[in-house]
């Protein structure tokens, strides 16, 4: 079970930052780009500060990136738009699984593919949206629509190892620049159907959030920008391994605001060690801190995600050390049973294990769920998509 040759162990892991943000403002693309950089190009291009609502208007709310079809905009103005709108992403495969999830394949160069997840939530099935809170009712959009939870990626591959987990197969290849996250949603938008809105996002595709910390904070502040996208921070989910300082500057950077999803997998640091590498450097009392940390709003919880491995982490004595770890943290817990992945011996537990498993701990005090697997017939787990299709055979519908 052990992934051996782990650079990251080697040195502190948070030191190896992937850098993606473009080096030189002058040439960051548009959608890297957050208003208060608009305001800057355009004044050092002799532009009035007022064409910056414009393009973010276009870019935003028309979801176009053509200069020449900014027709509020003089032609010499969308002209000296064009290095900066050239064409980012390009979307390889669509696949639709029986349950209306859909899983996109999206490349940014000829080496760099990533998927993104659009999954519709099912209203008042057992299906709890695990990024969602309960006191959100005060904004539901209307009866009629549906709202989509969109899952995206910070890196293209990971650099974390997990034994359990495609996207680390191959190792980290590289971390996407904050314009790359924010196409993702862009693009994704425009898969939605007519009665469907974009309501969640996590940050629960390839990767690791925290790892790539920069990028991914400016991504972020572009997504909930109300000049942007207006995306509400409480709707976003970080999902992370256990990047302890990723998580602090998280909960500094945006006052807790931002909902934190922790891979915890393990109840005991021997057995969490075994398939999540990075807890032989953060082990679990040290990251229990941290979360404890967190500065969390009020009613708001973290939620803790736990992969059951049959034989390995599912029996009943898993459960009492499970609660005995979370014990007086606001958590709610999402019990996910594993995905196979190719070329491991590491087999889901029965649904018989994952419902006593959910029961020891709701007798236990705790909110505990089951995620209910989205998009099997589409390979939705993490990383199955994008190292298992090649992009020549593939065909979008
Ligand atoms: N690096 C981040 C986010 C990416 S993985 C993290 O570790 O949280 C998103 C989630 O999918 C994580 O909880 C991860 O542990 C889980 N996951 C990965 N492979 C899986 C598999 N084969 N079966 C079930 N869950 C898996």
């Amino acid at each position: 079970m052990n992934r051996s040759s782990l650079p990251i162990l080697g040195v502190d892991p948070e030191s190896l930052e992937t850098s993606s943000v473009a080096a030189g403002a002058e040439s960051m693309h548009a959608l890297g780009r957050l208003p208060e950089d608009w305001q800057k190009l355009l004044e050092s291009l002799g532009e009035r500060p007022y064409r910056a609502k414009q393009i973010l208007n276009w870019v935003y709310q028309q979801r176009e990136l053509e200069p020449q079809k900014m027709t509020n905009l003089p032609p010499s103005l969308r002209e000296r738009l064009e290095p900066f709108m050239q064409p980012l992403a390009q979307v390889e495969v669509v696949k639709r699984a029986s349950d209306g999830t859909r899983k996109l394949l999206i490349s940014f160069d000829e080496k760099t593919r990533v998927e993104c997840v659009l999954i519709p939530m099912i209203p008042k099935v057992s299906w709890d949206s695990p990024f969602t809170e309960m006191d959100d009712e005060d904004d539901e959009p209307s009866e009629k629509q549906t709202r989509v939870t969109l899952c995206v990626s910070t890196q293209f591959g990971c650099a974390m190892g997990c034994v359990f987990c495609e996207s680390g197969r191959a190792g980290l290849k590289r971390g996407l620049k904050a314009e790359e996250i924010v196409a993702q949603v862009l693009v994704s938008k425009g898969y939605l159907e007519p009665n469907e809105v974009l309501t969640n996002l996590v940050l629960m595709g390839m990767g690791e959030p925290l790892h790539h910390y920069d990028a991914t904070a400016r991504a972020l502040r572009i997504l909930t920008h109300p000049e942007c996208l207006s995306m509400s921070l409480r709707r976003i989910t970080v999902s992370t391994v256990g990047l302890l300082r990723g998580i602090e500057r998280l909960g500094k950077d945006f006052g807790g605001k931002i909902g934190l999803a922790v891979s915890l997998h393990a109840p005991n640091d021997e057995l969490r060690s075994r398939i999540i590498p990075i807890n032989r450097r953060y082990p679990l009392s040290q990251l229990m801190g941290v979360l404890r940390r967190y500065p969390l709003p009020r009613r708001r919880r973290i939620t803790i995600e736990y992969t059951l491995i049959a034989g390995f982490n599912d029996g009943f004595e898993h459960a009492r050390q499970l609660g005995q770890v979370l014990r007086g943290l606001p958590v709610k817990i999402n019990l996910i049973p594993m995905n196979p992945v190719q070329g491991s011996d590491l087999q889901a537990s029965s649904s018989e294990r994952v419902a006593d498993f959910q029961e020891y701990l709701a007798r236990d005090g705790y909110s505990c769920f089951i995620r209910t697997r989205r998009g099997d017939d589409v390979a939705a787990a993490c990383g199955q998509l994008a190292f298992h299709s090649e992009p020549s055979s593939a065909s979008a519908d």
